[in-house]
């Protein structure tokens, strides 16, 4: 019976402690893991959505690069993380290609989190070094037919959306091309801007500025509809890629077991900041929009996550691509 009461006690201790640190929450920094390097599109996105997250919620949100593996890595990292709200994870639809991209992922994308809603969408774009030969998505498709392997993609390692953009690309091509892992697209950027390497498939957030300065050569946008901001740039299909289309959405997940008190908060300070209009602003000028306000729950975005592994799954099982 003692035992009893003191166990009893103790929950209800426990139980006390975790709806008042719920109720402080947030009372010191939270950090954001970005699971690629600093300087990309998932960072760019990141400390958009961090910075208006830091005022709403009274604390600093700091963003933390943690590249390697696609993303797999930062993703790890913040599943093993302590459930508290205090470390986040800001991740891309690689969180759901990677569940089948990998035969052995150290953590469940699906079971492994704490969905706490999703951001944006964001548009992809096949670029080129400039001085890469063809001019259209014809002429690209025939070019990488006939030099295969001499051609050089630039990707953020299996599971990044740039792996994905690529993986499609070359079914579609029938074409193999040396792939250049990086351990995010910004410092892939570089080399393409340099000319170190030909070719590279990125969301607008990493290629809007360099498409339109100049530094890089586009062929198309992944999505059904051209974007606004890139109103010049035809789609994959206006190019005769029939059925190509893939946009890159982002969420941030907190670790398995983090109070929904704290999941809530963090939910309602992301909706703030996809309200804010600098973060409107400064998203269309980068080529894409907010989630819509019908899909910004948590709930949604833990079924869209599921959904997407299926969505995702037969895909990469028909490519045949797989990591361990
Ligand atoms: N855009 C990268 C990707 O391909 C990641 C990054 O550097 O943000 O997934």
């Amino acid at each position: 019976m003692k035992i009893l009461s003191a166990t009893l006690a103790l929950a209800a201790a426990l139980g006390f402690a975790g709806a008042a640190s719920a109720q402080d929450y947030p009372n010191r920094p939270i950090t954001m893991v970005v699971p690629f390097a600093a300087g990309g599109p998932t960072d760019t996105v990141a400390r958009l959505v961090a910075e208006s997250m830091s005022k709403t919620l009274g604390q600093q949100v700091l963003v933390e690069n943690v590249g390697g593996a696609g993303g797999t890595r930062g993703a790890g990292q913040v599943a093993k993380a302590a459930p508290d709200g205090y470390t986040v994870l800001l991740h891309h639809i690689g969180q759901a290609t990677a569940a089948t991209l990998y035969r052995k992922l150290p953590y469940n994308p699906a079971t492994d989190f704490e969905a706490v809603g999703l951001v944006t969408a964001v548009p992809m774009t096949m670029i080129a070094k400039t001085g890469l030969a063809p001019q259209s998505t014809p002429e690209l498709v025939s070019f990488v037919k006939a030099n295969k392997d001499k051609v050089t993609y630039g990707n953020a390692g299996v599971g990044s959306a740039s792996h994905l953009c690529g993986m499609l690309f070359m079914s579609a091509v029938g074409a193999q091309m040396t792939t250049v892992p990086y351990q995010g697209t910004g410092p892939a950027m570089n080399d393409l801007v340099g000319g170190q390497i030909d070719l590279m498939c990125d969301q607008t957030t990493n290629t809007t500025g360099q498409i339109k300065g100049g530094k890089v050569k586009v062929y198309a946008v992944t999505t059904k509809d051209r974007v606004k901001s890139l109103a010049e740039v035809p789609t994959f299909q206006e190019g005769g890629l029939k059925d190509f289309e893939v946009a890159v959405w982002h969420g941030v997940y907190a670790p398995k077991g983090t109070p929904k008190a704290v999941v809530d908060k963090l939910n309602a300070a992301i909706d703030t900041a996809l309200n804010d209009p600098k973060v409107i602003a400064r998203f269309a000028d980068l080529g894409t929009e907010p989630e819509p306000a019908n899909r910004r729950s948590a709930a949604f975005h833990k079924d869209f996550v599921i959904a997407e592994i299926t969505k995702w799954k037969p895909v990469i099982q028909a490519a045949g691509v797989y990591a361990d």
